[in-house]
């Protein structure tokens, strides 16, 4: 198995000095550890701050979201080269809250996607059928448009980069997760597409996470499944307590 990749969305939640406490108590727990990867990612205002407090830790930084272009004219919007200066290795792109509440298009995240890439930004690509997609069984179709969107002929050398995230929106902050034979079928299909559009050693050494309600009690049955190396945790990654069993379950 891959090494586990946990990560947590912070989402619009903690500021600068919470988010700095949680990242110290993260570093005593879990901050020199070899067997997983651990991100966190904070809103915008605390990335420097906790940029800092993780120095010499093994636990990286990623953002929630970044703008395509380098600089220019968009207020409030946020670059890669920007991203990368405030300490982040890591950026969520297309994530179904920015999709949903931001209208934002698998043609912007392809864009967003290279970006990030060009800076040496690690993305993490966030892909997940409606619960009317499911309902009407177009989960896979679905699922592989986005990906052929949003990845839209990157190169091999490039697609090594980006962690793929599988994140059903019916199962996100809803308490309703996807069972582990749900979530590891669509993985098992995200592997099978990203090998017969780049390489079978391309799929295989690419990291694809679940990403909806993952929480203490059931990650041990998401990770026991062949195709999940890792989660995307939002609401439950915001407790240490909690965040912590599901990085040792
Ligand atoms: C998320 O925000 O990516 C997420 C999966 O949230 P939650 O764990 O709260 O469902």
């Amino acid at each position: 198995m891959r090494r586990p990749f946990i990560a947590g969305n912070w989402k619009m939640h903690k500021t600068i000095r919470e988010a700095v406490d949680f990242a110290q108590q993260l570093i005593t727990v879990c901050g020199q550890s070899a067997e997983r990867m651990v991100i966190v990612a904070p809103p915008f205002t605390a990335l420097s701050a906790v940029a800092e407090a993780l120095r010499g830790s093994s636990i990286h930084l990623s953002a929630q979201n970044l703008h395509d272009e380098p600089a220019g004219a968009y207020t409030g919007e946020v670059s890669a080269k920007m991203l990368v200066d405030a300490g982040c290795e890591y950026a969520i792109v297309g994530h179904s809250e920015r999709r949903a509440l931001f209208g934002e298009k698998n043609d912007f995240i392809h864009r967003k996607l290279k970006s990030a890439i060009s800076l040496g930004l690690l993305p993490i690509f966030c892909i997940g059928e409606t619960l009317e997609e499911r309902d009407k069984e177009q989960t896979f179709t679905v699922v592989e448009q986005q990906l052929k969107e949003g990845l839209n002929n990157l190169t091999t050398d490039d697609i090594r980069h980006v962690v793929i995230a599988y994140e059903p929106v019916w199962a996100i902050g809803t308490g309703r997760t996807a069972t582990p034979e749900q979530a590891q079928g669509v993985h098992a299909y995200i592997r099978e597409v990203i090998g017969k559009t780049y390489a079978d050693h391309v799929s295989g050494i690419i990291a694809i996470i679940y990403g909806g309600s993952v929480n203490p009690g059931n990650i041990g049955g998401l990770m026991a499944q062949p195709d999940i190396d890792g989660v995307l945790v939002g609401g439950a990654s915001l407790d240490i307590e909690s965040f912590i069993k599901i990085i040792q379950f």
